[in-house]
């Protein structure tokens, strides 16, 4: 036979015609059997019919020419491989008829067991096995399957008539049945499907068989199947395979059973079997829950000889496929056989404990443990998580911004936020939207949940930062300020009731829900990111702006911190009056003073991040946020201004009215595009002057010491290199200043961030004035595209919905246009300097399908926030080895050219 026109695959006995790498056209479990008989693991023999023969009749309606004679002399080798026949009363061979797609899918037919069984054959085969008993069980269980799965006949109808015969037997549910009742159940059940079909059960094997193997396929058209296919991408014409296995008896009697496990633990990934089992049961039982399997440690107990049996294939089927494997098996008086096995679906806990341990066992190699994680599935380990046991109401669901859960009273302002947290209990800020003067109630809550704004939006890019639970975009919320009340989802709560959110899921619940800690110890998580740091030629530092975040980034094995937003520093109370009346100051000599007495806090700050991350560098960006956001808001301005005329405080009044002027003046339609950056820095030189002094003499001060700070001072928004030289002319002039005065100046750098397009398109002239540049990809995305990052929302859903945008570019770096320009801008920059340093310090920096790109277009380092520090560290190691992969294929390739064209004749010269 030409292995074209071939269908038929058989394993078990002494043929065995597939192997495990035929999924295609055996699909997983066909692939499986034969894959486990060809090492010699006791599998009960039969054949797969392949998934062409599905493909073809999906096609054309019919199954093709040829087939049916080849199932013939397949039933007749499975018939001598058994030693038993079809319709034979003294030895009836049966089997089970089993679908199995390439890739495993629910939808698919439900597994027949039993079948080739009828009237004629139950007498022969109750005296053979010496079980009247087992004999009707079988025939009943087989009416039942073939009837509900192929004849379509309501399941309700054999539940009714069991149940019927059930009460007649007494006893109670899970008892055996009588050989009388079971009679009555197979005279019942024969009734319901000729009732129900107007025909006869059908009791001729091949009949059974045929009827059998077509249902298979035609469920792979049934709409659960489609609609699976449909929100998985799994393509239409893949069809699915058809296996028939001679059956084994798990319901034999109490030597006898039937069990499904795991070679490691599928929750925890502890390394010992895990499973259960039921004796004297037959197929899904099991999961049937009528009666209560035994965990799978119990066999060792009752049957030690073939729970050891079970112990030792099984693991062999482990170092077979060098992973975890989910098992099914039976037993038939003591005799074992496997049944399926495939790779163990599992927590994210228990795949990196599997992949840690399985690379210490050498079963395989480091870089595998690394490739075998998925970094997004990390978020599960590291975030708090939600008990829903007792099934809480939801209110509502906004965009899952940050990950984690956590319950707190609602505070509907930051004011309020921080008073709450101060009278003892946790809070959650639920506002419409949130802003930078919003971060010191932020610092203070547990959560916090926003009516607007996207998974970018300021809210969402501070919790990840800071690491707490984020829910944004939350539509159904609305915030009476008057009555102190948010209405969520329909229902009104008062301020200072308790809520609870999560973050990773985007789900809003009412009441106070417990919630666990990041479950169990880290310990095989670091040991894996300890694998990961070996493989990572690109590294990974952390966005952090106090010390607090520089001691958990450090904890966190961060490389160094590669953005320090200084603005977040000015926002605590003691701060912030200074910063306002720098702001408000009419000169200079009001506004240098005003920054004298910022200096020293600003420095304090910067002496214990060195501190922290010697000999670490530290990456500090200079003032970037327009100075309107500095000041109150309108609102709280003239209610204050009201106060003071009331009460007469005329100096006060006085403070208010110019706050009011000067917000007035500050305030811009584009603060985005506005008064921001660098910006600020040629306007208002003492301001960064003031900066360049904290950060230097922080690091003078923690040299005496004996530490090794590395400060590296970083220029945001630059657009032109006109900017660039001067701003580099006045940090230099300020180091040497302060040389003079106190006779030294630390080791620095200097950098710039590359956010615009035009400082991409200009980089290569920026960049002669600079030691480093770091991408700025939020702001670059927000200026590529001209979308609002705070605003883009509504169409930005609209545009993936419509296929317009395959992903938000704010999370997933846009290749073809942002990452265009951060390409052509490396490019230009390693020209000028081949050793400059280059970084990306946007939020995509956490994202590992972009860090696959910034890897493979040669940035040195990525920076993001520290809860994502070890998504982002598995990530860059895994795209490392992918890409030193593709490179080694890249040169093998060119190799074999090269060897080609050296071997060839030389070609006559015409
Ligand atoms: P599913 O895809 O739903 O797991 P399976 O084809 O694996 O369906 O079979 C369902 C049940 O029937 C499993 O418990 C399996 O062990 C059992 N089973 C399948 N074939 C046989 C057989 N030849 N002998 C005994 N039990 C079988
Ligand atoms: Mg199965
Ligand atoms: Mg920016």
């Amino acid at each position: 036979m030409n292995p074209q026109s071939k269908h038929i695959y058989r394993f078990g006995g002494n043929v065995i015609e597939g192997n495990g790498s035929m999924r295609e056209i055996l699909g997983g479990k066909g692939a499986g059997l034969a894959e486990m008989s060809a090492l010699g693991v006791p599998v009960p023999a039969g054949f797969t019919i392949s998934t062409d023969v599905c493909r073809h009749y999906l096609e054309h309606g019919a199954l093709p020419r040829g087939l049916n004679e080849e199932l013939a002399d397949a039933i007749l080798w499975l018939e001598e491989t058994s030693g038993r026949r079809f319709n034979d009363p003294a030895n009836p061979l049966m089997v089970s008829v089993r679908s199995g797609a390439p890739i495993s899918m629910p939808g698919m037919m439900d597994t027949i067991l039993n079948v080739g069984l009828n009237r004629a054959c139950v007498t022969g085969l109750a005296a053979r096995s010496g079980s009247e008993r087992f004999a009707l069980d079988c025939l009943c269980r087989l009416m039942q399957m073939l009837g509900t799965v192929v004849l379509e006949v309501p399941k309700h109808d054999f539940d009714k008539a069991m149940k019927a015969a059930r009460a007649a037997q007494g006893g109670d549910e899970g008892a055996t049945l009588s050989v009388e009742s079971l009679t009555s159940i197979a005279m019942a059940f024969e009734k319901i499907v000729e009732e129900a079909t107007q025909q006869p059960f059908p009791s001729e094997p091949q009949l059974q068989v045929n009827m059998a193997v077509l249902a298979v396929f035609d469920s792979w058209q049934s709409d659960r199947a489609r609609c699976y296919r449909a929100l998985n991408d799994i393509p239409e014409e893949m069809g699915t395979a058809v296996t028939l296995q001679s059956m084994v008896f798990g319901n034999r009697g109490e030597t006898s059973g039937t069990g499904v496990g795991f070679t490691r633990n599928p929750s925890t990934g502890e390394p010992t079997l895990f499973g259960e089992f039921l004796t004297n049961a037959q197929g899904e039982d099991i999961v049937a829950g009528v009666r209560t399997p035994w965990p799978i440690s119990e066999l060792a107990e009752i049957m030690p000889k073939l729970h050891e049996e079970l112990r030792e294939v099984v693991m062999r089927l482990e170092r077979h496929y060098r992973d975890v494997q989910d098992f099914e098996f039976t037993f038939e008086e003591g005799k074992l056989f496997l049944l399926q096995t495939r790779s163990a679906k599992r927590s994210a806990l228990a795949a990196v404990r599997n992949a840690v341990e399985m690379a210490e066992e050498g079963l395989i190699s480091r870089r595998e443990a690394i490739e075998r994680v998925k970094p997004s599935s990390l978020n599960e380990i590291l975030a708090p998580q939600l008990d829903l046991s007792a099934a809480p109401r939801e209110l509502t669901r906004g965009l899952a911004a940050s990950p984690g859960a956590a319950a707190g009273r609602i505070a509907l302002s930051s004011e309020m936020a921080v008073k709450m947290v101060q009278d003892g209990s946790p809070v959650m800020l639920v506002t419409e939207e949130t802003s930078a003067e919003d971060i010191h109630g932020m610092a203070v809550c547990s959560g916090f949940l926003t009516g607007r704004g996207g998974a970018t939006s300021h809210a969402a890019v501070v919790a990840r930062g800071m690491g707490k639970c984020c829910v944004t975009g939350a539509k159904e919320i609305a915030i009476d300020h008057a009555s102190r009340t948010a209405v969520i989802g329909g229902e009104s709560f008062k301020e200072g009731s308790w809520l609870t959110v999560d973050g990773s899921t985007g789900l809003v619940y009412a009441g106070r829900l417990p919630v666990s800690s990041a479950a169990g110890s880290n310990a095989y998580l670091n040991r894996l990111l300890a694998l990961a740091a070996e493989e990572s030629d690109c590294v990974v530092r952390a966005n952090a702006d106090t010390p607090e975040d520089a001691r958990i980034s450090r904890s966190l094995s961060a490389a160094g911190i590669g953005l320090c937003r200084t603005e977040h520093m000015f926002f605590s109370p003691e701060r912030l009056v200074h910063m306002r009346s720098m702001i408000l100051a009419s000169n200079t000599e009001e506004r240098t003073a005003a920054l004298e007495r910022l200096l020293p806090m600003q420095q304090a700050d910067f002496e214990e991040i060195f501190r922290q991350m010697s000999p670490l560098a530290v990456t500090i960006r200079l003032l970037d946020p327009p100075l309107h956001e500095f000041l109150p808001s309108i609102e709280e301005i003239d209610a204050e201004l009201l106060h003071a005329r009331r009460d007469e405080n005329w100096d006060a009044a006085i403070v208010w009215a110019t706050m009011r002027e000067r917000l007035k003046e500050l305030t811009e339609s584009n603060p985005m595009m506005g008064h921001r950056g660098c910006r600020l820095s040629l306007t208002y030189p003492e301001i960064l002057e003031m900066q360049v002094r904290a950060v230097l003499q922080a690091a003078c001060k923690v040299a005496g010491e004996g530490f090794d700070p590395k400060p590296e001072i970083m220029v945001p928004l630059v657009a032109s290199e006109q900017e660039m030289r001067v701003l580099a002319a006045m940090i230099r002039k300020t180091a040497a200043e302060l040389l003079e005065e106190v006779g030294q100046t630390p080791q620095y750098t200097l950098g710039t961030m590359i956010e615009l397009p035009r400082a991409a398109v200009c980089a290569a002239s920026i960049a002669k004035h600079v030691d480093f540049v770091s991408f700025g990809t939020n702001d670059l995305t927000q200026m590529t595209f001209g979308f609002s990052r705070d605003d883009a929302r509504s169409y930005i859903d609209s545009y993936i919905e419509q296929g317009i945008l395959a992903a938000d570019p704010f999370l997933t770096i846009d290749q073809e246009g942002v990452g265009q320009l951060m390409q052509m801008a490396i490019k230009a920059v390693r020209a000028v300097n081949l050793r400059i340093k280059i970084g990306v310090c946007g939020e995509h920096a956490g994202d590992p399908e972009s860090i696959r790109f910034f890897t493979r277009i040669g940035v040195d380092y990525v920076s993001c926030s520290p809860s994502r520090l070890p998504v982002a560290q598995l990530a860059v190691a895994q795209s490392n080895i992918a890409n030193r992969s593709a490179r080694l294929a890249q040169v093998s390739a060119a190799l074999t050219n090269a060897q080609e064209e050296a071997s060839q004749p030389i070609a006559l010269a015409s």
